[in-house]
This record gives C-alpha cells, structure tokens and sequence, in this order.
C-alpha cells in the first residue's frame, strides 16, 4: 500500500458506532453531524444535547421517511427545540456541483464534501422501478486495468453519512418523500460506484443499516447488492452482519490474467475467492451470486474462457452479468464484437447459469461503469484551463 491508500477496514474485530458518545460518532464539526449515525449514536448525540429519547425517533423518522432538509420542517417537534436543534445539528445535504441526464434516462450526480472531494452517484431507470449506483470511497485503490475511476490518484473512504446522503440526494430529485412503500423510481441500491466498499467495510455497514432501517428509508436488503473485487476475509463478514446481495467482479478465470487487470487478486486468488462465494448465506436460495465480467476483445472472451467460467462457478448459485467494455480515453481495451459477446453468453447458458449481455446505460454522460469520475476530473481541467 502507498501512503495515499485510505485506512483499509478488514479488521474482524473494528468497533461500530454504536454506544460511542456523540463526539466520536459525529463528523469534526461544529455542529453535531447527524446523517450517518447509527440508531444508538443517533440516540445518545440527542440526550447529550439534552433532549428526551423519544425525540430521537422522530428526528428519524423527519429525516429518513419524510426527508426533512431543514429542522424547521420538522413540526411535530416543539418551536424551540427546532431553534435549539439548528443551532447544535448539522443535517445539511453536501452540494450538488453538478447534475446530467443522459438521452436514455440515467442520472448523474456530481457530489461534493465539506473538504471538497467529489464522487459521482447514478440512477438508471427502467419503467417501473430503478437501481441507484452509489460510492463508497473517492477515488479507488484496486487499479483495475479496464477501470478509469482506479486511475485517480486521490483516494479516501467516504463516511456513513456520505454514503447516505446519496441516497438522499436522489430522492429528492426524483421526489420519493415520504418514503413511498410501492412503485419505487429508487427501488433498488448498488453499490457498484466509486470504490471498494470492502475497503471501507465499517462504513458501508453504517449506512446500509440506515437504508434499510425500517423507520426511515426502509429498503430490503434483498433490493440491495453490493459489488467487489474480492476482498475474501469481508466477504463472509458481508453476508454475516448485512445479509445483502452479493456481485463479484470476476472478469477472467484463470489467475495468471486476472492477476494482471484485477490486482487483487495476487492476495485474494480466484479458488480463494470462489470458497468464499460458495459460504455466501444469501447464495444458498434463490439469491444467487452474480458475477461481473467485462467483455475485453481477445483478452478474455474465448470460447474456452467461456467453459472454463461454468468450470469454475460449479456448485456456486450464479448468475454472470456479461458487460460490454465501457472505454474511457487511453483505455488500453477494446469492447469484444457482439458475435464474440452472444458466442460466450450461449456457452454460459447452456452450462446452467443465465448470463445477460448488460445495455450500457448513461453512455453519452459518462455514468456507465468504469467510467465513473472522468467526467469531474475533465470539468476541473477546464476549469483551470488545462486541456
Ligand atoms: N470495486 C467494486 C465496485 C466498483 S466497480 C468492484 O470491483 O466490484 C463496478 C463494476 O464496473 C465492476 O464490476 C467493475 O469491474 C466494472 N467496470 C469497471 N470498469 C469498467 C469498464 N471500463 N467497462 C465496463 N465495466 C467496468
């Protein structure tokens, strides 16, 4: 690791929030930082500012079902203590630099924090429902070759509430307060953006508890799925203590090539990797694994590539996601032919697994994936007038 990595979190034994007092639960501000709390720290940040207990519930409740941007919103809660709250609370939305809409639907948001780094979100739309690709770090460590976001050299894990209020932010641009139980736009969550949520596992935890916190955003942990490169020992701890669906970016079967466009694998090796999938809980029912691979034009797209996948997902509950290369400027890929893409999906099916060729969505806004952060990092070029 160089010294720009984040703090990795794959220590078992990392405490969570809950209990801590106020000061360490909450952000260096001024102002207690309420998103991202978790229910116990929540709690004891309110009593701290003396406030009774129940508060705590429908403060919750205001923020996350209602969707409350501002205290004085919030009235079912005394005149005064919404002054009082304003005062000593901080539950602002981080600034939206930047919001794009692409010709089929998708939605890009350029977010920034308080110390000014940004991540991209994104909402693809189908036409009843939509999935939402959120961020768990700035920047990525894994250098995955295909991948443009492991190109940036700035790197930090996100906090719980910068996680969440990502998911905030999309709602209120689509309009999804109070939390509506059917017909979701946002139904489904991935996190699939920038970032190795493994890497940052206490704060993914942090935040998926909070989405899926019945008094608030309340989404099931069966709506939301989370992706990695294999970070083995967090796998099982992610199946244990969040229960959500599984992806793993696979995107070669063999580990001499793997090895060389997923890095992370000369730690976490592809047999390695595939035992911690087999002793996923979710993949035993009906929740199966859905593994990654991105279609890369002679590097990985054989017909013998292709059987030695449904080889290697033996006795794995699996589905295999097949994404065309989404290229990026200097990519050093191609995207396979569609002829290569259909050869390789016949022969995965006809092993037993289904193996969908994904429709790039967001394209023409750079907001498919890998290609997350491109776009920013071109903005600021120009800003400063770089080319
Ligand atoms: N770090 C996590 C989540 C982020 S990447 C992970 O690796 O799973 C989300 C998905 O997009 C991964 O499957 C990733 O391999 C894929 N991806 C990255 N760059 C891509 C590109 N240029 N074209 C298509 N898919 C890409």
């Amino acid at each position: 690791m160089t010294s720009t990595s984040p703090p990795h979190s794959e220590s078992p034994n990392a405490t969570s929030c809950g209990g801590l007092p106020p000061k360490e639960c909450s952000q260096n501000t001024d102002r207690t930082s309420l998103i991202g709390l978790d229910r116990a720290c929540f709690e004891s940040a309110l009593v701290k500012l003396g406030e009774r207990s129940y508060r705590a519930k429908q403060i919750w409740h205001w923020l996350y079902y209602q969707g409350a941007r501002t205290f004085d919103e919030m009235t079912t809660l005394p005149k005064s203590l919404r002054t009082r709250l304003s005062s000593s609370c901080n539950i602002d939305r981080p600034t939206v630099n930047r919001m794009q809409q692409s010709e089929d639907g998708a939605l890009k948001w350029l977010v920034q924090f308080a110390d000014e780094r940004e991540v991209e979100c994104v909402h693809i739309p189908e036409e009843d429902r939509g999935a939402l690709c959120i961020s768990s770090q700035v920047g990525c460590t894994l250098t995955c070759r295909f991948c443009h976001t492991g190109t940036q050299k700035l790197v930090r894990n996100l906090d719980a509430g910068e996680i969440v209020n990502q998911v905030l932010i999309a709602r209120d641009t689509i309009g999804e307060w109070p939390s509506p139980k059917d017909g979701r736009m946002i139904s489904n969550i991935v996190m699939m953006g920038m970032g190795e949520p493994l890497y940052n596992f206490d704060n993914v935890a942090r935040a998926l508890r909070i989405i899926m916190d019945g008094e608030g955003i309340s989404l099931s942990r069966r709506r939301i799925t989370l992706s990695t490169a294999g970070v083995v020992p967090l796998i099982e701890r992610c199946g244990r203590e969040l229960g959500v669906n599984l992806a793993v970016s696979l995107h070669a079967v063999d580990d001499e090539l793997r090895n060389q466009i997923v890095p992370i694998n000369k730690k976490y090796p592809i047999a390695d990797l595939l035992e911690a999938c087999r002793r996923y809980p979710s993949g035993r029912n009906s929740r199966r694994i859905t593994f990654e691979y991105v279609m890369l034009k002679g590097v990985n797209d054989s017909d013998s590539d292709a059987r030695a996948l449904v080889r290697l997902l033996d006795g794995v509950p699996a589905k295999v996601n097949l994404i065309p290369f989404n290229a990026w400027p200097g990519a050093p890929y191609q995207c396979s032919s569609n002829n290569r893409m259909h050869s390789f999906a016949d022969i995965i099916n006809d092993g037993g697994y289904s193996a969908p060729i994904r429709v790039p969505r967001g394209r023409d806004i750079l907001a498919a994936c890998g290609q997350l952060k491109s776009d920013s990092e071109q903005v600021k070029r120009n800003r400063t007038g770089l080319s």
